[in-house]
């Protein structure tokens, strides 16, 4: 297994290598050269798998014989164990064929969790037989944050620093982050705003020099084992529903578009899958291009649904790079053009291949909070901002009455309790394994909004 850039002119890699590198060194994501296929017969067998032999069987053919595969099974099965739920990705009969399949009953209580959890051990691993290290720094808003160091924490070869504005991220949020004692793990409240944050990490990359001396690395969106492990419970749903002798359809609550990109990627793999109905909130250019063909930035207004409050999606260009018959050229000159002007038509023929399975759908917060009542009252399931934006765009644009739609629940409801509570007047309580989330120590650093005093910080968090 060998893969590729969207864009046609960086290296080709091995999966390993993939996982390290991140973005593609001609702006481009990796992408797999050939989708392994499962045959009808293939998915049959994998039915009464537990997810985490069913991880294994699924992302096998991806890593291409670079780890070997008792030592990724026990790394997938680490991953998930941590998971307060037996079933892993719960999924939930709302009405006659309207599902819900729980993806937060990870350690942060958010989706992110089931790829970063595996995520965080194949850096490990990877980079521990190599003898290296890695830095990884991210600046966060508040929802990411939690994820990325629930991810990183006690690995032996990753130092994490992440940066969130002091001040300005909720309690809860704070809380995840700060009360993780690992001594890897390094909070740093920057007194300044979210962009700040931002844009200091995006500084530390440009510099050439601190980027090698501390072996900076990300793990944000566009990692593509991220995509890799959210493959698994789009099959894991379809099989529990009757594939592959019954098509399944997905309701998708998407930002960058990673969640849903990894369906599309399971229907490539053989599974069958009958649409994507992807929902957003008010920023929603996903929304409009499904609409309208053309795709066009805006600025980002806040919701209630901020995981999802987004200009670009950067997963898109995976989905582009099919809609342009795999020509690495033109996904790069459309892409060229899209920065150059903010705006993006698909080449000819192409937004066929894109309208056979997307729809989408759009809520703002009026239409989330009503939907977030209407589904309580309906069936007494109390839904995050994020995940009822997926019930709903399910509901509005089902195409096939008699396909079983799989709405993909992205957050736990307790992790945006405010929005819960205004909806339906009751407020979410965290689940047990963090109910003593306001006794537990902090640990962080506040820092001026100063980037050579940030990076002196981390040189010599290391160096220690
Ligand atoms: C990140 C996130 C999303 C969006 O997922 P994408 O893969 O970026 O489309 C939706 N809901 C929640 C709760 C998230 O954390």
């Amino acid at each position: 297994m060998r893969y590729i850039s969207t864009r046609g002119e960086a290296p080709i890699l091995e999966f390993d290598e993939v996982l390290l590198a991140g973005l593609a060194t001609d702006g481009g994501l990796y992408i797999p050269e050939i989708w392994p296929r499962f045959s009808a017969d293939d998915i049959r067998a994998m039915r009464g798998l537990s997810y985490a032999d069913l991880a294994t069987r699924i992302m096998l053919p991806f890593l291409g014989g670079r780890i070997a595969e008792a030592d990724f099974a026990s790394l997938v099965h680490d991953a998930y164990a941590g998971f307060d739920h037996a079933a892993t990705v719960p999924l939930k009969q709302l009405d006659d064929n309207l599902w819900l399949m729980e993806l937060f009953h990870g350690p942060t209580l958010a989706f992110k969790d089931v790829a970063l959890q595996l995520l965080g051990r194949l850096f490990d691993h990877v980079l521990t037989r190599r003898g290296e290290r890695i830095t990884i720094v991210g600046a966060t808003s508040g929802d990411t944050g939690s994820a990325a160091i629930e991810a990183c924490r006690d690995r032996e070869a990753i130092d994490i620093f992440i940066l969130h504005p002091h001040g300005r991220v909720s309690d809860v949020q704070r809380r995840q982050m700060t009360t993780v004692p690992s001594a890897n793990v390094h909070n740093i409240a920057i007194e300044g705003s979210f962009d700040d944050c931002q844009d200091m990490v995006k500084a530390m990359f440009g510099d050439a020099g601190f980027r090698q001396e501390m072996r900076l690395g990300a793990v944000n969106s566009i990692n593509w084992a991220r995509i890799m492990a959210q493959i698994v419970y789009y099959f894991r749903a379809a099989l529990a529903l009757g594939a592959p002798d019954r098509p399944v359809a997905f309701a998708v609550p998407t930002g960058n578009f990673g969640n849903v990109y990894a369906g599309y990627a399971a229907h490539k793999m053989g599974l069958p899958v009958a649409q994507f109905a992807i929902g957003s909130n008010r920023n929603d250019i996903l929304t409009r291009f499904m609409e309208t063909g053309v795709m066009e930035t805006r600025g980002v207004e806040p919701s209630l649904s901020p995981s999802m409050d987004i200009q670009v999606s950067s997963n898109f260009e995976r989905l582009l790079f099919d809609a342009c018959d795999r020509e690495g050229a033109a996904v790069m000159q459309t892409m060229i053009e899209f920065r150059k002007t903010g705006r993006l038509t698909i080449p000819q023929g192409g937004m066929k291949v894109i309208e056979a399975l997307f729809d989408g759908h759009r809520l703002d917060d009026a239409g989330t909070l009503a939907a977030i009542k209407g589904e309580y009252e309906a069936n007494g399931e109390l839904l995050d901002p994020h995940s009822v934006i997926g019930v709903a765009s399910g509901r509005a644009k089902a195409r096939y009455p008699a396909t079983p739609m799989v709405a993909m629940a992205t957050a736990h409801p307790a992790k945006f309790p405010d929005a819960v509570e205004r909806a339906t007047g009751i407020r979410p309580q965290l689940p047990d394994r963090l109910a003593d989330l306001f006794n537990r120590e902090e640990r962080y650093d506040v820092l001026p909004n100063d980037l050579n005093g940030a990076m002196t910080h981390i040189r010599d968090r290391v160096a220690a």
